[in-house]
């Protein structure tokens, strides 16, 4: 029987992919619908796309949800609604009928953007996927519409899992295309506007990422924004692309910590007798050898070139497993074994969102996910922690990110927390911001910064006062659209 890898048919691995996919801030999606003539249509695939660069569709998860509502609906409840994902699709509108209807956040329709383009500009034949892809992204041989096909048989055709995979490559491409179509006719000076340009993913907020890169630059946030113009600034010797694998792999450890009774036994001593590399050594044997290893050897089978990215992710871990030893050591002076590792790792991944009042007396909404949070025993306080990758190129702009989530949790919770970012790639530092510093700094800034937020995305092309540069110039030299600036501010 055929069964590519990338069609996911049992419920852990559905269960694992979406966790999976929750790493991610961008993913291109379509479904197919079995019986969707018949008064009852069942939601037979998800397809995902999350790499910007697969023409062949290797990568793309296919999720086979036929008959699984617990599955659909922990897919709406972890993707579909997350408002820190963006969910491309096209025709999102049809989709959305069987993916958390008006729940869905963060979408973007394809065939919107391109109704915001003028036939005569785009010169497609129509509208349809299949028409951009051929005609405005050069595919050729695209696949021929599989609507007839019956989407409830198993086991699926090879040409349907074909049809179905590339779907999503296309989209990928076309909403690349798109925007790329959309910024061309900014550069050709079409006076545009901003509001309009904005779609569906935007809905009057803006996330803790945009609001750092607003600290590091008005203009790269604005191009962001508008364009979504890429804002990652070269990082050293890191090797990129590992950010959402580390992520992925640091919550795993955590998860595993908490459950393997293995590593609660290496805490049994009083803490005066417990030995940092000791122990830190033997929680990253246990964790390579039930999980890491095997993960590794699932990677590496199915592309080797992943080789590098995958030890680089197990170099930030070990660096991460030393941090977290010397914390839960600290803790266990409080703590009791069997207690410590539930009371020191608290939460994971949680999404925030605050509606801050701007000093013009305008409402403006921020969201924002941290990575993990902890608990100082010792300090008695909180701790948000942001796990980054590569070294930044100016911490102080991490701190701005971070500081919106201890914002939040107090808004919120009335909790105080402290903030660390913790860069592990290629070289573990850690940056650490106590509650008392954020408060006289950072948090009373950010309502400012918002409402400067507010103006700058307003902006038109020929108006005066555009967003400024930034204040930082050797930035410049190595920022990601050093040439788009140039030509859109300079224009
Ligand atoms: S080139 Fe300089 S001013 Fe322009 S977006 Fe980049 S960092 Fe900002």
């Amino acid at each position: 029987m055929f069964k590519p890898q990338n069609l996911i048919t049992e419920p852990t691995e559905i269960r694992q992919a979406i966790s999976q996919l929750t790493t991610y801030q961008q993913i291109w999606l379509d479904t197919e619908i079995a019986d969707w003539r018949k008064p009852n249509p069942r939601l037979s695939l998800i397809q995902i796309s999350t790499d910007t660069t697969d023409r062949t569709g290797n990568s793309v998860y296919i999720l086979d949800v036929l008959d699984k509502s617990d599955l659909i609906t922990e897919f709406i409840d972890r993707i579909m609604v997350n408002p820190n994902i963006e969910k491309v699709f096209h025709h999102a509108q049809f989709d959305l009928k069987y993916l958390g209807k008006e729940q869905a956040k963060n979408i973007i329709c394809t065939l919107k953007l391109a109704k915001k383009i003028t036939k005569s500009r785009l010169g497609t034949s129509n509208l349809k996927l299949k028409t951009l892809a051929r005609e405005l992204c050069n595919f050729e041989n695209v696949h021929k519409e599989q609507q007839g096909s019956n989407w409830g048989q198993r086991p699926l055709s090879k040409k349907q899992l074909d049809y179905a995979k590339m779907d999503v490559v296309y989209l990928v491409s076309v909403h690349q295309c798109l925007l790329k179509f959309i910024a061309s006719e900014q550069q050709n000076l079409e006076p545009y506007q901003a509001n309009t340009r904005q779609n569906d993913s935007y809905n009057n907020l803006f996330n803790a990422t945009q609001l750092r890169v607003a600290f590091d630059c008005p203009r790269l946030f604005y191009l962001n924004y508008c364009f979504h113009s890429n804002t990652l600034f070269p990082s050293g010797n890191a090797i990129n692309g590992i950010g959402t694998i580390f992520h992925k792999q640091a919550k795993e450890f955590i998860n595993f910590a908490k459950t393997e009774p293995q590593i609660q036994t290496l805490f049994n001593l009083p803490a005066a007798q417990l030995e940092r590399e000791t122990i830190a050594s033997q929680m990253r044997k246990l964790f390579y050898q039930a999980h890491f290893f095997p993960y590794l050897q699932t990677n590496i089978d199915r592309n080797q070139n992943k080789a590098p990215q995958l030890y680089q992710v197990w170099l930030g871990l070990t660096n991460l497993i030393k941090q977290w030893t010397k914390l839960l050591i600290s803790n266990r002076n409080y703590y009791n074994a069997g207690e410590l590792i539930e009371r020191t790792f608290i939460k994971q991944e949680e999404s925030l969102e605050h509606t801050f009042t701007l000093p013009d007396n305008s409402q403006q909404t921020l969201r924002g996910t941290f990575d993990c949070l902890v608990y100082h025993a010792a300090r008695g306080r909180l701790c948000i922690i942001d796990y980054k990758t590569y070294d930044p190129i100016d911490p102080s702009s991490q701190l701005i990110q971070i500081a919106v989530y201890s914002y939040i949790l107090w808004n919120k919770e009335k909790k105080i927390s402290d903030c660390a970012v913790y860069c592990v790639s290629p070289k573990f530092k850690a940056y650490y911001y106590p509650w008392e510093q954020l408060e006289d700094t950072v948090h009373q800034l950010i309502s400012h910064k918002l409402e400067e937020m507010t103006q700058w995305v307003n902006w038109e092309q020929g108006n005066p006062k555009p967003p400024p540069p930034t204040t930082s110039r050797n930035l410049c030299s190595i920022c990601p659209q050093q040439e788009k600036c140039q030509t859109f501010f300079s224009n």
